[in-house]
Parts: structure tokens; C-alpha cells; sequence
């Protein structure tokens, strides 16, 4: 809707109305028809359409036509003729729109810019007070000071009225809204609520976060309440107020004194509680004493159920290719495509102009988080290659490594590969990805060899060497140093457990102990190699059982007594959650149902399939999660690797058990499931300069397709070792995505928030970097002072949302027969899951 003019004022050719003329009548009458015109508030009838042809003659005079160019008719059209005269090759013709020339349209946009802003300083004469502020900007915290008298200045009250974001709306009207005839709609409507619902238990039960919005309208339709949790919310959100946190508080978190690992001693942390556990079909029980075999004294800790879960796979599998749902998808995603081009095509200028009025604030000093990158190749190479040439400068003879019961220095090592610090170079390096590992998966793993010898990652980029992981920690310090310089960079960095043996977590969680290996820009994830067939043929692992038992044990014996495992309790602080990898494009053997083998009996040669997998890890979280619930401690979530390649159902498996999920690439492929991942907001952390090496090249990334249509993507790095050139490779994949795809200063501001949305720092840290109400829904949640996205953008991405939910709640509401709870077999139609 337009809503540049203030209420009252209906746009259009509303002059026929007794009301004044608006001063932009002009632009008005020229934007809008009737039918997409809807004001907030009371609908309001319009009268434009009496200026559409075929109106009575008398009516016709009444409305004045007049515009700006008036009189100008004929020196336009002089300057017109006399240019074509002299043409000139670098120039388009006027009567053109400069779309091929670049200076043209900057030049057009900035004088569209120009007006706008003349335009919004009429409304909001304070906002030229900000614009001066604009060109006196110094640093930030003058800045901030400034932001304080602003706000406690008289007319704040009034600039709150003005900051309602008012902007054009692109409504549709009629009654097959959707194009689909009703009972498509209905079934469609069915399905996606029922997958909705499916993704909402399996959240709720493992006590990860389900998109707000969404489980509002879920609520309606339920009869029971819908178990979210809020725990987290609430304890943390007293704990904001209780340090007065309010829209001017500064966007940095203030600094903690003391090092988080400094304090060792087992006697300051919480007691031992004396519970045991034991693995039971794969997933680990609790008991309340140590003596596992007292059946009785078994906790009362929810996990999932397998049955359920395969049935509930199976309806997600039978419904992503059911045709009219799949249509209904598809249109809709089409419909959010469009959509986005008209909002961008009416309120490009007003977004840009709201980002200009913000003081201080730009691309550059908003947060950002890298969401999806590995540590074993977070520095880029040049940094690596002049590590390691300061580590043999600096340690010659150390022994870095044994060889057959023999303790090799630094510089025998490279003795024996014939290299001196002379001749190392990025390009002996040769870690960089190349078009040698386009689809060559096997070959990309390869470069994490620098110059093609695993004794180098042997030394200088694992945790677990002879000199206990001493550079690795070092380097990855120097990163660390790096993001804290550029203060608004952070990162998910992710760690590996494999599962092979018991201590695993202990080793990693010393390392990071021992070498200090902490930043405030830094939280960990771990990830998880699938790996079981490999370490099967090796003999070091049995069956699968084992494996699950060594990355969740001593998770479960931390958890339940701290002191036993001092180091791993300290570095648990500051993991948010599993990742799970491996190449997706490796073939399955096996389909996951109730057929399989369960863990303990999984002793064939065969890798479990993706699915298996992630069933077992968020199975064992989802028990972790109540157990430290219980005791206090944080929560863990499951954000995978997911759809970069392989079969469609690990978005299946993603959907109902992530939080959110890493690439997701595929959903290019799958409408129905992309519709579900917008609905649900589920977070994507994309990383197109990797896809573009290994799997799909640049120009066909769906980025800008899903960001268009409003699914919550980030952009992330992945490995910067083998992508990436400059110090700063988030700002890289920014830098040329902007270019490539020519997102708009806002697009990305946007992509940084989603970023922090879906990264896991804390709700305290992100209420500092977003602004304190970021947790609401709406326009409310934004601080453009802080995020620099305009109140316009999260506006209409929540006014389209809650559209969209609308638009299926509604029709199933219609339908009042049935209800939610009753259908079963829920219109597939002769589609059932064959698995
Ligand atoms: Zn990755």
C-alpha cells in the first residue's frame, strides 16, 4: 500500500474526494490501482478507478490531471530531438531506462535517492538533524552519546509515531487467492500443517527452537498447547532487564574480567549428582544411581520413539512428492518470488533512504557470523604457508613427530620431503581448491594436505599430534586475534569428534584448555565425520553402537559430574551444538526403516545412511538436553551439513530433526520442502564459493532465490583454506555476492542479521548485537540502529509470513468438518511411502 501520504489522504485519483491534494498526488496516481491499494487499519473504499477510461465527461474535468512536467512538454521533447542529433555511442537514449549502462542508472537512482529523502525530511523534519549527524560521524561512542540526547529529547514521542514503518504493500484480492482450486488448496494446506506439526514436536521434544511466528498459528489450530520452549527465553530475558537493558545500550557485550578456562578446580563446580548411565538400543538412559541394572530408578528423560519416527519420515517422504502439493508449493514459492520484486520495485528507495538516516551504522559495523566454517581450515593459506615458515624459524628442533619409534624435529621433516623455508609458497602449498575438484569430493579431502602431505595436517592443523595440538591452537589463536581486530566478524568454528575412541573429548576439550583457545568471537560446534564403514574395516570400531557411545558418554558422565571431567565441563560452555559431515554425494546402500538394524547390531561393512545418523545424534541430544536442563547447563542443538548433494530425504531428515542445517542446495530441487523451510524459517547457512568448487557452480547457486523469497539464509565460508584469498574471507563471500548477484546494501545487511539469528551465541549477546526486543515478532524485533535493515524489510517479510499462514490456517479453518487430529491418512491419495 502507499502510505508515503498520511491517512486521509487516500492515493489515487482521490481529488474527486473533498479531501486536500496531497502534495504527492502525482506519484500516487501513477503507482497504484485499485484493487491493490489496502490501508491499514479500517479498508478504505477507493475511488481511482472513475479515472480509468469510460467515465462520465462531467466527472472527468473535476479530476485534476495536472502533473510536474506541465509546461515542460515541450523543452523536454526539444532536448529530446536535438540529442538524437548528437548521439553519442556511451550513452542510451533518453527514452530508454538506462538498465545496461551503470553510470546511467547510478546517476538515476541517485537522484530517485535524492527525492526520496527530500520526500521523507517534509515528514520527519528531525531526520534532517540526523542526516547533519551523518556528516559529522566521528566514532562510536560520540555517536552513542548523541543517540542518547536524541532519544531523550521531547519529541521522541513523535519520531516513534514517524519510525512505524510505512512503506507499499502489494496485496492480492479475489477468491481463489492462491490459484489453486479450494480443495487443492485444502490438501495442500493439510499436508504443510501436518509437516509444520511433525517439525514442531521433534523441536519441542529436544528443547530446540521452533520460528515463533509460525507456532503461533500452529496454536490455533491445536487443540492441546504446543510445547515450546521458553525456559531459556524467560530465565534470560529476566536476567536483561535486571541489567536495565534498553534500545540505547551499546552494541558491544561488555568483556568478561576473567578467562573463562582459568578456573580448573573441580570443587568450585556443581556436585556430582550420582546418576549412572547406559546405551539401550542406541540411545543412553539415565538412572538415578550408579547401579544401572535397578530398572526402577530410571529417569524420566523424553527421547524419541523409532516407530513414530518412521512413520513420521515416511508421511514427510509421501508428501513432498504428492502432485497438488507439490504444484500448491511451487506457486506459492513463485507467488514469494514475485512478490519480492514488487516490494523491491516500490520501496527500493525508502529502504535505502532508512539505511542512510542511521548514524554510524553501515555494512561494515554491523555483526555478522561466519555460520558454517571448519577450523582445520579457517586461516587461508597465505597465513598457514607463513606459519609454518615462522614455526621452522622459530622450532627447528623440536620434535614435532615419531617415525617408526622415532622422534623427527620440524626440520627433518622437511629435510626429508627435500624443502626449505625458501621454497614454500602458496603454490607448493597447493591447498586451494580448483576446478580439479569440481564433483571430485575424494580430491577436495586430498587438499587438506599442504603440499600433499598428510604429515603437514599431521603436525599443523589437528588437536591430536605429538605436540598436542601446540601450533594448531597457535594459528587458530592468530584467527581468533584477526576477528576480535575487526570486532563485528564472528565465527561457529567446527571441532571433530569421530566417535573411535573414549577420549576423545577429553583430548579436545585439554587442547583448548592447555592453549587457551578462546575468543569472544568464537563458539564451537562439533562435528561429527560419518565415518562408521572406515573405522569398521580398521577394526577400531565394532559396531555403531560403540561409536554413538563414545561421542555421547562422556558428554552424559561431564553433565552429571563436572569434576570428572573438569576440562571438557569448561570447553562445553562454548560448544552450541553437532554438525554432522561427509560427502552427501556417496552412495547409500541401506534405507533407514524399522527393518534396520538397530545400533548395537549394526556390524555390517556398509556406512549407515544419512538418516540413520542424525536419528541416532539427536536421538542422545535430546536426552543430553533434558539431563543438563536439569542440571542447569545450556542446551545443545543439531544444525548438520545438509542437501549440498545425495539423496533428497537428508532434507527429509534435516526438516524434522535440525535446527537448521548447513548448504541445502537441493531444496532448489524439492518446492515442497522449500516451502516447509520457509514456513518453519528454518536458518541455511550457504557457502557459494565452496558450492561453486565442489558442486554447483556460481551463477546457479539458488542464494539469491531463497533470499528473495524469504527463507532465513547466511552466508558462510566453509573453508576458507581452500576458497578464500584475503584476510577476510566472510567479507569475501559477502564482497562477491553483492557483485554477482547485485544484492543491494540492504540484502545484505539482511543476510548478516540472519546470520546472527541463526548463529548460536547467546540470547544476551544477540540481544546486544540485534537490540533487545530482537526475540518478538515484526517490525518490533528490528533495531535499525543496530542491524542497519530497515524497519521496511522486516516488515514485509512478517506481513508476508503471517500471509502466508494465513492463507493455509485459514482454508483449513474453512474446512469445519474435519479437524487436524482426525485425519490420518490426510489426502495422499494413492501416494504412500514405499519404504
Ligand atoms: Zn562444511
Amino acid at each position: 500500500m502507499s502510505s508515503n501520504v498520511p491517512s486521509g489522504t487516500a492515493a489515487g485519483g482521490s481529488g474527486v474526494k473533498s479531501k486536500p491534494l496531497s502534495p504527492f498526488k502525482k506519484r500516487g496516481s501513477l503507482q497504484y490501482t485499485a484493487s491493490t491499494v489496502e490501508f491499514r487499519g479500517p479498508r478504505r473504499l477507493l475511488t481511482s478507478q472513475h479515472s480509468l477510461p469510460g467515465i462520465p465527461v462531467a466527472l472527468k474535468q473535476s479530476i485534476d490531471l495536472r502533473t510536474s512536467m506541465d509546461g515542460k512538454y515541450k523543452e523536454i521533447a526539444e532536448e529530446l530531438f536535438s540529442r538524437s542529433l548528437a548521439e553519442s555511442e556511451m550513452r542510451s537514449a533518453p527514452y530508454e531506462f538506462p538498465e545496461d549502462s551503470p553510470i546511467e542508472q547510478l546517476e538515476e537512482k541517485r537522484h530517485r535517492l535524492e527525492r526520496q529523502i527530500s520526500q521523507d525530511v517534509k515528514f520527519e523534519p528531525d531526520i534532517l538533524l540526523r542526516a547533519k549527524q551523518e556528516f559529522m560521524k566521528t566514532d562510536s561512542a560520540t555517536d552513542l552519546e548523541f543517540m542518547k540526547e536524541q532519544s531523550q529529547a521531547p519529541n521522541q514521542q513523535d519520531r516513534d509515531v514517524v519510525q512505524e514503518s510505512e512503506y507499499q504493500r502489494v496485496t492480492i484480492s479475489g477468491e481463489e487467492k492462491c490459484g489453486v482450486p479450494f480443495t487443492d488448496l485444502l490438501d495442500a494446506a493439510k499436508c504443510v500443517v501436518k509437516a509444520l506439526f511433525i517439525r514442531q514436536k521433534y523441536m519441542g521434544l529436544s528443547l530446540q527452537s521452533f520460528y515463533r511466528t509460525t507456532a503461533r498459528y500452529l496454536q490455533e489450530l491445536s487443540e492441546r498447547p504446543l510445547y515450546l520452549d521458553i525456559y531459556e527465553e524467560e530465565e534470560e530475558l529476566a536476567e536483561t532487564t535486571e541489567t536495565s537493558f534498553t534500545a540505547d545500550t551499546t552494541v558491544h557485550p561488555p568483556a568478561s574480567d576473567t578467562h573463562p578456562y582459568e578456573n580448573r578446580d573441580p570443587a568450585s563446580m556443581a556436585p556430582d549428582v550420582g546418576y549412572g548411565c547406559k546405551m539401550v538400543n542406541g540411545v543412553m538412559h539415565v538412572y538415578t544411581s550408579r547401579d544401572v541394572m535397578e530398572k526402577n530408578t530410571e529417569l524420566d528423560l523424553p527421547y524419541p520413539d523409532l516407530q513414530e519416527y518412521i512413520a513420521d519420515m515416511n508421511v514427510m517422504m509421501a508428501l513432498i512428492i504428492n502432485g497438488p502439493v507439490k504444484s500448491f508449493c511451487y506457486r506459492r514459492l513463485q507467488y514469494l518470488s514475485s512478490k519480492f520484486q514488487m516490494h523491491i520495485l516500490l520501496n527500493e528507495m525508502k529502504e535505502l533512504a532508512a539505511q542512510k538516516k542511521v548514524p554510524h551504522r553501515d555494512f561494515y559495523n554491523i555483526r555478522k557470523v561466519d555460520t558454517h566454517i571448519h577450523a582445520s581450515s579457517c586461516m587461508n593459506q597465505k597465513h598457514l604457508l607463513r606459519f609454518i615458515k615462522r614455526a621452522m624459524k622459530k622450532y627447528p628442533k623440536e620434535i614435532v613427530h615419531v617415525e617408526k619409534g622415532k622422534g623427527q624435529t620440524l626440520m627433518e621433516v622437511f629435510e626429508s620431503m627435500n624443502l626449505t623455508a625458501f621454497d614454500l609458497s602458496v603454490d607448493t602449498l597447493d591447498m586451494h581448491a580448483d576446478r580439479n575438484t569440481f564433483h571430485r569430493f575424494d580430491k577436495f579431502n586430498a587438499k587438506y594436505n599442504p603440499i600433499g602431505e598428510s604429515i603437514l595436517r599431521e603436525i599443523f592443523i589437528k588437536t591430536d599430534n605429538y605436540i598436542e595440538g601446540k601450533y594448531f591452537g597457535h594459528i587458530i589463536k592468530e584467527v581468533m586475534a584477526d576477528l576480535e581486530e575487526s570486532k563485528y566478524q564472528n565465527v561457529e568454528l567446527r571441532l571433530s569428534i569421530y566417535g573411535r575412541s573414549r577420549n576423545e573429548w577429553d583430548k579436545l576439550a585439554k587442547w583448548a584448555v592447555r592453549h587457551q583457545v578462546y575468543s569472544n568471537n568464537v563458539r564451537w560446534l562439533v562435528q561429527v565425520p560419518r565415518l562408521f564403514d572406515v573405522y569398521h574395516t580398521k577394526r577400531q570400531l565394532s559396531n555403531f553402537q560403540e561409536m554413538l557411545e563414545n561421542i555421547f558418554r562422556p558428554l552424559f558422565e561431564v553433565t552429571i559430574n563436572p569434576g570428572s571431567h573438569p576440562e571438557l565441563h569448561l570447553f562445553l560452555q562454548h560448544v552450541v551444538g553437532f554438525d554432522s559431515v561427509d560427502d552427501e554425494s556417496k552412495p547409500e546402500q541401506h534405507i533407514f526403516n524399522l527393518d534396520s538394524p538397530l545400533p548395537a547390531n549394526w556390524t555390517e561393512e556398509d556406512n549407515p545412511p544419512y538418516s540413520y545418523y542424525l536419528y541416532y545424534m539427536y536421538a542422545n541430544m535430546t536426552v543430553l538436553n533434558h539431563l543438563r536442563r536439569q542440571r542447569g547447563s545450556h542446551t545443545l542443538v543439531l544444525r548438520p551439513h545438509c542437501g549440498e548433494a545425495g539423496p533428497i530425504h537428508h532434507l527429509v531428515s534435516g526438516f524434522m530433526l535440525s535446527e537448521n542445517i548447513s548448504h541445502g542446495l537441493l531444496l532448489r530441487k524439492a518446492p515442497v520442502l522449500q516451502y516447509l523451510y520457509y514456513l518453519a524459517q528454518i536458518g541455511i547457512a550457504m557457502s557459494p564459493l565452496s558450492n561453486n568448487s565442489l558442486f554447483l557452480s556460481y551463477h546457479r547457486n539458488p542464494l539469491p532465490e531463497y533470499l528473495s523469497r524469504g527463507l532465513m539464509v547466511s552466508l558462510s565460508t566453509d573453508d576458507p583454506l581452500q576458497f578464500h584469498f584475503t584476510k577476510e574471507p566472510l567479507m569475501e563471500e559477502y564482497s562477491i555476492a553483492a557483485q554477482v548477484w547485485k544484492l543491494s546494501s540492504c540484502d545484505m545487511c539482511e543476510l548478516a542479521r540472519n546470520s546472527v539469528l541463526m548463529s548460536g551465541f547467546s540470547h544476551k549477546m544477540k540481544s546486544y548485537w540485534l537490540g533487545p526486543d530482537y526475540i518478538r515478532e515484526g517490525q518490533e524485533s528490528n533495531d535499525i540502529r543496530r542491524t542497519n535493515v530497515p524497519d521496511i524489510r522486516v516488515a514485509y517479510r512478517y506481513e508476508t509470513m503471517c500471509e502466508e499462514l494465513n492463507l493455509i490456517t485459514q482454508a483449513i479453518r474453512t474446512d469445519e468438518l474435519e479437524t487436524i487430529e482426525e485425519e490420518g491418512a490426510l489426502c495422499m491419495g494413492a501416494v504412500q511411502a514405499e519404504k
